[in-house]
C-alpha cells in the first residue's frame, strides 16, 4: 500500500475531497489514506491553518493530494498553498490541459502540458516598497550604475532567474516528456528584451535539450506564445516556462479546455509531490453538494500516474471522459444552461464515474 497524505481543505475542499478519494478508491488502486486538516476551519481549534500533524504527514508520506483552501484576507496568515509549495521545495508546478468531449469550449483537439517553474522570477517574493530606506538605497546604486535613472516614487520588485533553477526545470520538463511518451517541449521567455534573466533561461534550456536528442525542442517569445495558442494550439505539446509566464500562460490554456472546473494540478520538487486542482475553495458553495469534483479528480489522475499506477490512472480518467461525453450526470457548471433542472450534485456526478469504473465501461 502507499500513503498518501490527503488534506481536506476548507469551503468546497472536504466535499470535492471525498468524491476524489471515493473515484481513486474505486479503481482498487494500492492507496492508503492518511487524512488531515488544514485551511480556515481548523485554525479555530488548531492556532493555525497549517498544523503540524498535516506538516508531518506530508514529510512522511512525500505525496499528498490537496483540497483547497481559503486565504483569509488581512488576518496576517500566509497563504497555507504557497507554504507548503515552498517547505517542501516544489519546484515545477504541471497543469495538463486537455479537451474533454462534452466540455463546452471553443476547441476540441487540445493536449497541452504546461510546466511553470514555482520558485524563482518575479515571484521570488523579493521586492522593496515605494519610500522605504532599502528602495532608495537600491535607487541610488541602480542609477549610479546603469544609464537609466529611477525616480525616488518607484517600488522595485527583483527577478531572479538562475542557471541551476533553469536547468531543474528544464530537465523536469524533458524528463517529463519521456515518461509520458510525449514528442516536443517549447520553451517560453522574452530572451530579446531580458538579455540576462531570459537570456540565461534560453541559452540553459538550449544546452539542456542537447541531452534530450530524442525529444523535438523548441523556443517561443511569451507574446507570440500567447497568439499561437489562441490560433494553433494543437501544434503544442510540453511548455516550460518560467514562474510568471507559467502562472498566465496556465490559466489561459486552462481557459482552451473549459476552465478552472477541468484545470488539475501538481506541485512536484525532490522531496515531494502534491496534487491539487487549480481552483480555490468557492466558499460560497461551501456545503451545497453543488461544484464540479472534476479537477480534484483529474488532479488524482495525475497523482496516479506520477506513482506509476498506470492502470488506474487510465481507467479513471476514461470514466471521467465517458461521463462528461454523456453529459447527464454532471454538476450545473457542465450544463449549457447554469439553471438546468437536471444538472446533478458533487457525489452524484462521482458516483456516475464509481459506476464507469465498476462496469469496466
Ligand atoms: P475560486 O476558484 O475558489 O472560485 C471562483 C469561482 O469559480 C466560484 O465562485 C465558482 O463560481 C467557480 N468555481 C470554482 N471552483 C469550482 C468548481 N469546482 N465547480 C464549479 N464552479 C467552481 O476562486 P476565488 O473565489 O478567487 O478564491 C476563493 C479562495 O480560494 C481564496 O481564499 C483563494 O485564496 C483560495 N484559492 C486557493 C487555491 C488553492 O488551494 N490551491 C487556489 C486558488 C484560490
Amino acid at each position: 500500500m502507499t500513503k498518501v497524505t490527503l488534506i481536506t481543505g476548507d469551503g468546497i475542499g472536504p466535499e470535492i475531497a471525498d468524491a476524489t478519494r471515493r473515484c481513486v478508491d474505486a479503481t482498487g488502486a494500492a492507496i492508503e489514506w492518511d487524512v488531515q486538516l488544514a485551511g480556515v476551519d481548523v485554525m479555530e481549534t488548531a492556532g493555525t491553518p497549517l498544523p503540524e500533524a498535516t506538516l508531518e504527514s506530508v514529510k512522511a508520506n512525500g505525496i499528498a493530494l490537496k483540497a483547497p483552501i481559503t486565504t483569509p484576507v488581512g488576518t496576517g496568515f500566509r497563504s497555507v498553498n504557497v507554504h507548503l509549495r515552498q517547505l517542501f521545495n516544489l519546484y515545477a508546478c504541471v497543469r495538463p490541459c486537455k479537451s474533454y468531449k462534452g466540455v463546452r469550449s471553443k476547441y476540441d483537439n487540445i493536449d497541452l502540458v504546461v510546466v511553470r517553474e514555482n520558485t524563482e522570477d518575479l515571484y521570488a517574493g523579493i521586492e522593496y516598497e515605494k519610500g522605504s530606506k532599502e528602495v532608495l538605497e537600491l535607487i541610488d546604486w541602480l542609477n549610479a550604475h546603469s544609464s537609466r535613472t529611477i525616480g525616488p516614487n518607484a517600488g522595485i520588485s527583483v527577478k531572479p532567474i538562475s542557471v541551476e533553477g533553469t536547468d531543474r526545470i528544464v530537465s523536469f520538463a524533458f524528463e517529463y516528456a519521456r515518461k509520458m511518451g510525449r514528442k516536443k517541449v517549447t520553451s517560453v521567455h522574452k530572451a530579446n528584451i531580458m538579455k540576462f534573466t531570459d537570456g540565461l533561461w534560453l541559452e540553459v534550456s538550449r544546452e539542456v535539450a542537447k541531452r534530450y536528442p530524442d525529444i523535438e525542442f523548441e523556443d517561443r517569445i511569451v507574446d507570440n506564445m500567447c497568439m499561437q495558442l489562441v490560433q494553433k494550439p494543437e501544434l503544442y505539446d510540453v511548455l516550460v516556462m518560467p514562474n510568471l509566464y507559467g502562472d498566465i500562460l496556465s490559466d489561459l490554456c486552462a481557459g482552451l479546455v473549459g476552465g478552472l472546473g477541468m484545470s488539475p494540478g501538481a506541485n512536484i520538487g525532490e522531496k515531494g509531490a502534491i496534487f491539487e486542482a487549480t481552483h480555490g475553495s468557492a466558499p460560497k458553495y461551501k456545503g451545497l453538494n453543488k461544484v464540479n469534483p472534476v479537477a480534484l479528480i483529474l488532479s488524482g489522475v495525475l497523482m496516479l500516474r506520477h506513482l506509476e499506477m498506470t492502470d488506474e490512472a487510465d481507467r479513471l480518467e476514461h470514466a471521467i471522459a465517458a461521463v462528461i461525453a454523456e453529459g447527464k450526470s454532471v454538476t450545473y457548471d457542465m450544463k449549457p444552461d447554469r439553471n438546468d433542472p437536471t444538472a446533478v450534485g458533487t457525489q452524484e456526478m462521482a458516483d456516475a464515474i464509481i459506476a464507469h469504473i465498476k462496469a469496466g465501461r
